[in-house]
């Protein structure tokens, strides 16, 4: 073997072995579930301590729609935060937040698109609930693995049995409880591991400041009867109960997203925590490989690919300056590499792509499958875009969401319509809302999936290209984008309906539908005209 090869082969592994200590996940939930306060705790495992306020911080302005405005202002915060790197048992941990709002979900599904594994965290009180159910319905899209952290436990709540059980049958996923809650509430005494036969004691309020906390092997050891009399031989037939009435857990079912790990604790003690990151770094699996048309790309490959999946605006509003948050899916990616945009067919040298380490480091060194870099855009970049060292490799699965709320758009000043048309296209590529061209010319459209989105869009409207919109309401009900493999049924159809067909910002045709029974109808009537309710990237 030549030096060169060894070499080569030497970097290889390098490149393979770094991508397989990946583990880049998000935390999907309802809102109020705990996800703020579990990414505290898990940043503090990482030894980012410093960050930890930040999350509160971020937080605390996040809620209340009035306060959009504010949160503009702490982009800077926010982008920085919105992935977060730490280190953790010789893994590298890749924590992608998602928007807490529920008017900017579309964001959130996409979000999801770039993680190979999801963290469910569940209010013990609460259970399921909507938004849960709408996050889990996009991971089940990739089967993406969940790990499920029934939070909490420091309060009453509903019966855990119950509530495995709720998550079976809403959520269609089977549960494989790994840890086990000792009590509740102001009984609460701790977890039993099923696994390692192990109980973890709780005591509140100490968890926090002291994790060494006692562990008792067994769960026939004496010391459980000394600690709980008569709540032991309790928690003995329980666990038989659970034992018998529950599935153990399956590494290949977690893998394909048919059955999820289940965790009980309480973020805010930091409780049950850590066994959640351990099942992270033991079980969730590393950065998967991804279809990009073309072939099937292995994040073990020697040559850098990767694509984005959200656009940010606003990072330093003095710049109107927007970063692209690209997943590196193979390769290592070197600052001042000269990468290959692709829907542009250009090169681009990279020489100030950021990173989100947790320690503050500003510029990116190098990055490997798993890893999110930010691309400073200066509008060329769209979401769904794809970079590669030169091969055709369009990754797909970034979907874009029909609308559900929609608007037709007027302005004050007719001498702005060329700024209102810029303004507008640009919004719809960072992915803040849609826009569709009605074929019959009349005025434009926005859709969005939360009404946030339009504040958020007559906000920049106004403040970055001086367009003062009107939005009103207009009689659409949803969105489908057309396609169909017979091109003369296709313009008669654009020809019949042109009334209800626009095109939306990256030049797709849909269907505007008036009501649910005017799409079903619709949908009757052209049974070789296909109606998607996502369409991918251009
Ligand atoms: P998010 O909206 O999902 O990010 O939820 P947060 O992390 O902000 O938590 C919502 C509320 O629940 C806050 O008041 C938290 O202090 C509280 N909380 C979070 N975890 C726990 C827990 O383990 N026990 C209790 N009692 N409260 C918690």
């Amino acid at each position: 073997m030549t030096m060169d090869n060894a070499a080569r082969i030497a970097k290889g592994d390098r490149i393979a072995a770094e991508a397989a200590s990946r583990r880049t996940f998000a935390i999907i939930s309802h809102p109020d579930a705990g996800k703020t306060t579990l990414t505290e705790k898990l940043l503090l495992f990482g030894g980012a301590i410093q960050l930890a306020g930040t999350v509160k911080a971020r937080k605390a302005s996040r809620h209340a729609t009035s306060d959009w405005m504010e949160i503009e202002k702490q982009r800077g915060i926010s982008v920085a935060s919105s992935v977060m790197q730490f280190p953790y048992r010789e893994h590298v941990i890749n924590l992608l937040d998602t928007p807490g709002h529920q008017d900017f979900s579309e964001d959130t599904y996409r979000v999801l698109t770039a993680v190979d594994s999801a963290l469910m965290v569940i209010d013990a009180a609460k259970g399921v609930e909507a938004q849960t159910i709408k996050l889990l319905d996009v991971c089940r899209l990739r089967d993406t693995p969940i790990i499920t952290f029934i939070n909490k436990l420091d309060r009453e709540a509903r019966d855990p049995m119950e509530l495995l059980d709720e998550v079976e049958s809403v959520l269609k996923i089977q549960c494989a409880p790994v840890t086990w809650p000792i009590g509740m509430g102001k009984r609460f005494r701790g977890v039993y591991h099923l696994l390692r036969d192990e109980i973890l004691l709780f005591e509140a309020g100490r968890a926090e400041r002291n994790q060494e906390l006692e562990l008792i092997r067994g769960l026939d050891s004496p010391r459980l009867d000394e600690l709980f009399g008569d709540q032991a031989a309790e928690l003995r037939e329980e666990v038989e109960l659970v034992r018998g009435a529950s599935h153990g857990f399956e590494l290949g079912a977690f893998l394909a997203g048919k059955q999820t790990p289940v965790f009980f604790g309480s973020a805010i003690n930091n409780f049950g925590v850590r066994e959640v990151l351990n099942a992270l770094v033991d079980w969730a699996p590393g950065p998967q490989p991804r279809d990009a048309t073309a072939r099937l790309v292995n994040p073990a490959e020697e040559k850098f690919s990767g694509f984005v999946f959200k656009i940010q605006a606003n990072m330093d509003p003095a710049h109107r300056d927007r970063i692209a948050f690209l997943r590196v899916c193979s390769g290592r990616f070197e600052r001042g590499m000269r990468i290959r945009h692709l829907r542009l067919g250009r090169d681009i040298q990279v020489s100030n792509a950021i990173t989100f380490m947790a320690q503050e480091r500003e510029q990116v060194e190098e990055a490997y499958a798993g890893d999110i870099i930010g691309l400073h855009n200066h509008g060329n970049i769209q979401i769904g875009d794809s970079f590669s060292l030169g091969e055709e490799l369009q990754f797909t699965g970034i979907p874009y969401f029909a609308p559900e709320l929609f608007r037709r758009v007027r302005i004050r000043n007719p001498l702005k319509v060329k700024q209102l048309h810029k303004g507008l296209q640009q919004l719809a590529e960072e992915g803040a809302t849609q826009v569709f061209k009605p074929l019959n010319g009349g005025d434009l459209v926005l859709g969005a999936v939360g009404v946030l989105q339009f504040e958020v869009a007559a906000h920049r409207l106004q403040t970055e290209y001086g367009v003062d919109a009107v939005f009103e309401p207009v009689n659409i009900y949803t969105a489908r984008w057309i396609s169909c493999a017979d091109a003369r049924m296709l313009a008669d159809f654009e020809k019949k309906l042109a009334d209800n067909l626009a095109y939306d910002g990256a030049g797709n045709l849909a269907y505007l539908a008036s009501s649910r029974v005017n799409l079903d109808l619709t949908q009757e009537r052209w049974p070789q005209v296909q109606f998607h309710a996502t369409r991918e990237h251009a």
